[in-house]
């Protein structure tokens, strides 16, 4: 059975690359039948918070990307972890460590002066001396020969030698236990087959897999994902990127287009770049995630936005854009009243295909029910007298339409340029300002024949 999960640490909110390894693990365990785990990995009482833990729930839930199992929390796993400490104490897998600071820290300096990495020299393993300390923090005994390889599903063949890793401290001398040894315990006890995650942790990795081999557990497969750097190559910096989750939903972008871009920037499937979740999970394999960084490029990814919006239900995009304009402090069903036989769904599908967000959509929708704004440049260039006695006349001309139809309204407007002597433009531009207060706007035959005749002529004579 496939097993991956999803571990992060609540010290904020998810941010990108974070929701990238979620997706990969999540959808790792769909393609193959498997379980996705959500773990919230809060040991670290400092750092983390409710708050971080909600928002990056929330976050989850927004992207879709659902747990089977979970949340756990390590705070609630502590009785275990000190059950296992206990029990490698005993076997001799860990031991006590007496050392005081001073002698740790003396040891460091005459490592780093000797041009050596700094190690703890093992003395406590061989010759501790009990009585020098209350509190004893509690090291794994790292095996001290060989080396730990593996296959990353990702990176390839790995292969730290051992001499080069520490006896890394388990429990701190308060008793609580350290990070690398929690994450094992997890795994091992949430049956992880698959950790999948940021390559940041490619060094933790070899001292995970001792301390599971101490524990006699099974090995799960490892995959680390590259990072995912700006478009210039530098890494992400929370003050000048959008690197929370939900700051794309702010800007109007789609969970299923971000989840298209994030997938489609570290991974592969041959000239496929816009697809549905559903694809991409029956797509998936992890022997297609590149190893090398990607760079982040929003215009792409605005893009993507775009083909997400063309394929979204009209049901669904009026959802997000009433959800959008109450933010803004727009009340929709108000706004829609004020053209009550002017159907919004309509309107989106006139519009749908020119925005590349919810944001530009919903204003390109409300822009119908509201009031028409336009700029004093705008008219002086498009609403010269000539143009508007060809708008008087055409107003006129609406009137004698008997059957309200798009096809009877294209010809009449080809009708009545031929007979005034005009390209369409000249209806055309100052048209569109008086409709819809802009000179960019979807084909106008379209927009009259949806606005319906009385208000199309009350807004060309106001
Ligand atoms: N808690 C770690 C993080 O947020 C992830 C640990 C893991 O996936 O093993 O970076």
């Amino acid at each position: 059975m496939i097993r991956t999960r999803f571990a992060p640490s609540p010290t904020g909110f998810l941010h990108i690359g974070g929701a990238r390894t979620a997706l990969f693990s999540w959808a790792y365990a769909k393609r193959n039948n498997g379980k996705f785990i959500l773990r919230i990995e809060d040991t670290d009482i400092e750092r983390s918070t409710q708050e971080s833990v909600d928002s990056i729930i929330h976050a989850m839930q927004w992207l879709n990307l659902t747990h089977d199992e979970g949340p756990f929390y390590q705070t609630h796993r502590m009785e275990r972890y000190k059950e296992v400490i206990t029990q490698m104490l005993k076997d001799g897998t860990a031991y006590y460590c007496y050392c005081s600071k001073e002698r740790l820290d003396n040891m460091r300096e005459e490592q780093k002066a000797k041009g050596l990495k700094p190690k703890y020299d093992g003395k406590c393993l061989h010759n501790p001396e009990p009585n020098s300390c209350t509190n004893p923090v509690v090291r794994f005994n790292n095996p001290k020969t060989g080396s730990v390889i593996w296959d990353d599903l990702v990176k390839g063949k790995i292969e730290f030698n051992n001499a080069e890793l520490d006896d890394l401290i388990i429990a701190r001398s308060d008793k609580t236990p350290t990070y690398n040894f929690c994450v094992v315990v997890d795994d091992l006890d949430m049956q992880i087959s698959h950790v999948i995650r940021g390559d940041d942790h490619v060094n933790n990795t070899p001292r995970q897999i001792n301390i599971l081999k101490a524990l006699k557990g099974t090995i799960p497969v490892y995959a680390h994902v590259p990072m995912i750097l700006r478009e210039d190559g530098q890494k992400m910096s929370k003050r000048h990127d959008a690197v929370s989750v939900m700051d794309y939903k702010k800007l109007g972008i789609l969970p299923e287009a971000l989840l298209n871009y994030l997938a489609k920037l570290c991974w592969g499937h041959g000239d496929d770049e816009i697809f549905t979740l559903e694809q991409f999970v029956n797509w998936f394999d992890i022997d297609n995630v590149s190893s090398s960084p990607a760079r982040f490029d929003m215009k792409k990814l605005f893009w993507v936005n775009a083909e997400h919006i063309k394929m979204a239900k009209n049901q669904h995009l009026l959802q997000l854009i009433n959800e959008y304009l109450a933010s803004t402090g727009i009340n929709s069903s108000q706004l829609y009243q004020n053209l009550p036989h002017l159907d919004p769904l309509c309107i989106i599908e006139l519009v749908k295909s020119r925005s590349d967000s919810i944001n530009k959509l919903s204003l390109e929708v409300a822009y119908f029910y509201q009031p028409i704004k336009y700029s004093n440049l705008d008219a002086d260039k498009f609403l010269t007298q000539d143009a508007i006695n060809i708008l008087k006349a055409f107003s006129t001309k609406l009137t004698t339409i008997t059957n309200w139809e798009l096809d009877t309204i294209k010809a009449m407007i080809k009708e009545f340029c031929n007979e005034q002597n005009i390209k369409m433009p000249a209806l055309g531009m100052p048209l569109r300002l008086k409709i819809c207060g802009t000179t960019q706007t979807p084909s106008i035959d379209n927009i009259i024949y949806l606005m319906g005749r009385d208000e199309v002529i009350k807004r060309i004579t106001s």
